[in-house]
């Protein structure tokens, strides 16, 4: 294979965004937004967390029928989506720290939608890249010793961190590469974003979006990501989806955020770019499910801002608001 086959490869070993607009701020960025905006900006206010609406869970134990999608968030981009009969999880966090360490860090604002306890047999784990905020080392390891017969899908660069905190089956894949799990095809999507655990690990390994097409239901997890100009790409080749969850938290300020998170405008707009060339089908709906937002504190936006402003360019866009799905919390719903 060509070198330029993967621009997303970069030369040096380790990954980039391949698109103009992927271009991180450096230091200087993180130093004059962590530092001299919080001198010299006051952050808008955030409400008090109980603003944001709870509900109880209603996912099917311990599985769900292999025609029917169901989606539970638990939180952020934590979910239980329960298709062709398996029962997986997103980016499972339960800390009370989106952090290396428990004592700093962005704080859990809402508990856990579904209790660790709650969780019915889980058959895969999705993990979308390596920032605390989606990949947590203290429910790895509690998944790993709960489930130890998991299959565990990851993007490329991640195997060892895993196996390190007790996971024992990983397939770490490429983007665009594809995998089954018995008659659910898994297939690695490209985001725009970055990676980063520590110090001088910056790009080591790869983030992605997972798509996961069962015979009778399709859906895409996006991963955390900016808005970029593959989406249309993606619906070609794993959609039509029933159902995509899209981040629409942690955008503001944009000059710092844009490149790696997306606005809900945007959100909407890689939305309607997934079905570009291959709208739902005729009578068949496509729903816009909102993550990222709502349970750890990681930008200047207040925190209940992200469904308003999808919500708003979900009208704007003509789109049925009947298909702009904001969770509660714990929240399930069937497709
Ligand atoms: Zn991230
Ligand atoms: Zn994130």
């Amino acid at each position: 294979m060509q070198p330029n086959d993967k621009p997303h490869h970069a030369p040096g070993g380790g990954f980039r965004n391949p698109w103009p607009g992927g271009k991180l701020s450096g230091t200087a960025g993180l130093l004059k937004w962590m530092v001299v905006d919080r001198l010299t900006k006051r952050r808008p206010p955030d409400p008090d967390p109980s603003v944001l609406p709870r509900a109880t869970p209603a996912f099917a134990t311990p599985r769900a029928p292999r025609d029917e999608l169901t989606l539970t968030w638990v939180g952020h981009a934590s979910f239980l989506l329960q298709i062709g009969g398996l029962n997986l999880l997103t980016d499972p966090v339960w800390s009370a720290r989106a952090s290396p360490v428990q004592w700093a860090g962005p704080r859990r604002w809402v508990p856990p939608g579904v209790a660790f306890a709650a969780l019915p047999p889980i058959d895969a784990i999705l993990v979308s890249h390596n920032h605390y905020d989606h990949l947590d080392a203290e429910t790895v390891r509690a998944l790993a010793a709960r489930y130890p017969e998991a299959r565990w899908l990851a993007p490329l660069g991640l195997t060892v961190v895993l196996e390190r905190w007790g996971v024992h089956r990983v397939l770490q894949l490429d983007w665009w590469e594809e995998t089954r799990l018995g008659d659910v095809a898994v297939g690695c999507t490209p985001a725009q974003h970055f990676s980063s655990r520590g110090f001088g690990d910056r790009n080591r390994t790869l983030w992605c979006g997972w798509s996961v097409a069962s015979p009778a239901r399709r859906v895409l997890f996006a991963g955390d990501s900016g808005y970029h100009p593959e989406f249309a790409a993606i619906g070609d080749r794993f959609g039509p989806f029933h159902a995509v969850l899209l981040p629409i938290g942690a955008y503001e300020p944009r000059w710092f955020m844009g490149p790696v998170h997306m606005n809900p405008d945007e959100a909407v707009q890689a939305f309607r770019d997934l079905h570009a060339s291959r709208p739902p089908l005729p009578g068949k709906r496509a729903v816009m499910v909102g993550m990222h937002w709502g349970t750890f504190k990681l930008t200047d936006e207040p925190m209940d801002e992200p469904p308003r402003r999808a919500a708003a360019a979900w009208q704007a866009a003509g789109l049925d608001p009947a298909d702009l799905w904001i969770l509660a919390h714990g929240e399930t719903r069937r497709l």
